[in-house]
């Protein structure tokens, strides 16, 4: 018995969400309320791919777009017939509908052999998926009359490095796929005929699995894990998705429920604490930690941004750009701490001037702590090539850094509340309950890059004020997080003798 009747038509994004798991285009069409919320990084990528749409134009200039605000589906349909009337050689968001399904073209041109369709990606690679969403534009151009030569896909090419404006010829990688879209149009029809099968019917029983978040992180992700205890197989550290859902399929949905040789050691500890509600603390190996910080003490975290369409010059798309740091001083062991910060002025590059301030409040000789400090050093190693005139000094500060996640990677010290995260963000509450994250404008990292592009984008002053001012507060309680976390390993490693 048939519950729903299908009505309007599915667009390429909810074919693929289809694709994906059909209790998602289900829920999509039916429960829509019950998405989450989308998040920063969701928004920030929406933000990217639609910048790259636009630039990726530039590689076929002259064009007429159909735009999709402000008409209706019938009249995006209608302007493109039109356009097409005309002889127009190239069309951007070209629409078309067949099968029930309506699709827009990034790019629609006629090339030497005959209409060309172009769909553009934000990535730096074609991903097999991608291949499915040129494949349903395919499926229905041809659908509805349209004769198409070549369909190709639209990179970023990651070698192109940005000398003034951007060479659209040499930021974009046109890749030729026309053999593998061709080949997947039988299962196209099926796949349609599937879905709207599933559409007229009751939600499909369709359990969790690794499709929630491949190829996309799926939006019904807090409706449908919502049974998921906290303690679940899910939080095991290092453990794979595939091994997590082998475990959850075999009715091993708690910690508790796995048989311990199934773990690695740091697994086994993880699930053990979990299971006692126990913690760990090896005072030895703190102790050896904490001996070899030297005065004085730097604690050092950068903000970063990585924009698929490089910013500056001599920088390569998605380049991580460091924009922003916190360093706190601790001269001498009781002295006072020194706080120092640099916010980079929106639309300027910051290298040089964040790399000579920083060289200038680091001490020479001091000891530098950073959380993870792979990305730090990275970043500065980047600085160092990029600024030669700084690479010396630079390679003596890579030398000095010390850094405290290794003490709970290692479970020298593990509080069974980290869940198998080792993340400053997990430790912080548990060690230093009186510090937080909770409630600010910028709370996280994809926060801080958002908060920068619309640091750039604004031209109102009193808006780039509040957005500094959150930056800012955010970034001076990542250092001082470090700083209350050695303290208190400090006292920890004493206790007791
Ligand atoms: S969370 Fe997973 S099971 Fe639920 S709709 Fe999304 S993909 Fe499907």
């Amino acid at each position: 018995m048939t519950k729903h009747k299908v009505s309007g038509h599915l667009s390429k994004s909810l074919f693929t969400r289809g694709t994906q798991c059909h209790k998602s285009l289900w829920l999509h069409k039916y429960q829509p309320e019950l998405k989450d919320e989308a998040d920063e990084a969701l928004e920030a990528r929406f933000r990217s791919g639609h910048e790259v749409g636009s630039l990726a134009k530039g590689l076929f200039p002259g064009g007429v777009e159909v735009p999709y605000d402000g008409l209706s589906y019938a009249e995006q349909l209608a302007m493109t017939r039109k356009l097409l009337a005309e002889g127009r050689e190239t069309i951007y968001e070209a629409s078309f509908q067949h099968d029930g399904i309506f699709v827009k073209v990034d790019i629609l041109h006629r090339g030497a052999a005959g209409w060309e369709l172009l769909e553009v990606k934000g990535t730096t690679e074609v991903k097999k998926h991608h291949y499915l969403d040129a494949a349903v534009q395919l499926y229905v151009l041809s659908g509805a009359g349209l004769k198409i030569a070549k369909v190709a896909l639209v990179h970023i090419d990651n070698s192109y490095t940005r000398l003034g404006a951007i060479d659209v010829q040499k930021l974009f990688t046109i890749e030729d796929s026309t053999a593998e879209v061709r080949e997947m149009q039988p299962n196209i029809a099926l796949a349609l005929a599937d879905m709207r099968t599933m559409l007229a019917g009751e939600m499909p029983a369709i359990d969790i699995g690794p499709h929630c978040s491949a190829p996309y992180a799926c939006d019904f992700h807090g409706h449908c894990w919502g049974h998921i205890p906290e303690d679940s197989v899910f939080e095991i550290g290092r453990l794979s998705g595939a091994k997590q859902f082998d475990l959850y399929r075999q009715g091993m949905v708690r910690q508790s429920d796995v048989p311990v040789q199934r773990l690695s050691e740091k697994q086994r500890h993880q699930v053990e604490s979990t299971m006692k509600q126990g913690n760990t603390l090896k005072k030895e190996e703190v102790r050896q930690f904490l001996d070899a910080l030297r005065y004085p003490i730097c604690y050092l975290d950068f903000e970063t941004v990585n924009p698929a369409i490089p910013l500056f010059d001599a920088s390569r798309p998605f380049q991580m750009i460091p924009f922003q740091y916190s360093l706190h001083v601790q001269p001498s062991a009781g002295a006072a701490l020194v706080h120092h910060e640099f916010l980079a002025q929106p639309g300027v590059d910051p290298r040089e001037e964040l790399t000579a301030t920083l060289l200038w409040q680091i001490p020479e000789g001091a000891t530098v702590i950073a959380w993870w400090k792979t990305f730090e050093k990275t970043r500065l190693r980047e600085l160092a090539q990029h600024l030669p005139q700084y690479a010396a000094r630079i390679g003596r500060l890579l030398e000095s850094f010390h850094d405290p996640i290794e003490l709970f990677q290692s479970r020298s010290v593990y509080f069974w509340q980290q869940k198998g995260s080792s993340s400053i963000k997990d430790v912080l509450p548990l060690i230093v309950p009186e510090l937080s994250y909770d409630g600010m404008d910028v709370a996280d990292g994809d926060m801080a890059m958002t908060a920068y592009y619309d640091m750039c984008a604004t031209k109102d002053p009193q808006e780039v004020a509040r957005i500094r001012k959150a930056l800012l507060e955010y970034c001076g309680l990542d250092t001082m997080a470090m700083v209350r976390i050695v303290e208190k390993l400090r006292v920890m490693a004493d206790e007791g003798g």
